[in-house]
């Protein structure tokens, strides 16, 4: 087993809270220099940045996941990741269809820009992101699923669209055997769960410092595919 860094909540300048500079050329270096080994991007509702994300990683060295932030119709949120860039895609193309077409009004909630290689803005989102899908948490759940991705929930220590400040307790159904919480000392409200510490980072300067590591069946050198691979092993694994 070896350790790996990671941050796997990470928001660009897609998100509309997520700051300009959160270009993903920007969040790539930081990750860089934060010693950050795998990182997600997951926008509220979209992996629209994640070809980007990906391309900006392979600079720097990183392994991306793409990934996504999904707002179910509870309005509870969700970290959804893939093991491929195009099943990511795919699936927001899914929930594109599920979203809540609302403008967005960039001079109070931000933009929602779409980048391409190298940061060069190529579009914008003009609906707001974040609303609430039409997908509840267990179809939504279901759909990643079936894809081959994992999802879980976001931020259970936080009142706002944290599961457990939402619905005030886990589910029967779905059965979540992973949970993110975004400061370490709150892992008891998991209870039992395998705990993700992640940064939810909508600021260059809220990318996790690399202090939270997972251990994986794979070699540091092992490469891309290899990492992410060995990566959807351990969040899949039950125990
Ligand atoms: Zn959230
Ligand atoms: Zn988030």
């Amino acid at each position: 087993m070896n350790a790996f860094a990671v941050d796997l909540h990470i928001h660009s300048c897609l998100s509309p809270c997520g700051e300009d500079d959160m270009t993903p050329c920007n969040i790539a270096g930081l990750g860089f220099l934060n010693g950050l080994k795998i990182m997600a991007l997951t926008d509220h509702n979209t992996a629209k940045n994640c070809p980007a994300f990906f391309a900006a990683c392979r600079e720097y060295g990183i392994v991306p996941v793409p990934g996504m932030e999904l707002t179910t119709a509870e309005d509870v949120h969700m970290v959804c990741l893939f093991p491929e860039l195009e099943t990511a895609l795919a699936f927001d193309k899914l929930v594109e269809e599920r979203r809540m077409k609302i403008r967005n009004k960039p001079a109070i909630f931000g933009e929602q820009v779409i980048m391409g290689e190298g940061d060069t803005p190529i579009g914008n989102d003009p609906w707001f992101l974040p609303a609430a899908t039409s997908l509840s948490i267990e179809e939504g759940a279901e759909l990643v699923r079936s894809m081959g991705g994992v999802c879980y929930p976001a931020h259970i220590d936080r009142e706002a669209n944290g599961l457990l400040a939402m619905l005030g307790f886990f589910p029967e159904k779905p059965v979540f055997t992973l949970a993110e919480v975004h400061d370490e000392d709150k892992r008891d409200l998991a209870v039992g769960r395998k705990i993700l510490v992640s940064s939810d980072a909508h600021r260059l300067w809220e990318i996790s410092d690399g202090s939270f590591c997972v251990h994986l069946d794979v070699e540091p050198e092992a490469g891309e595919e290899a990492i992410r691979k060995a990566l959807f092993a351990m969040l899949e694994k039950r125990s």
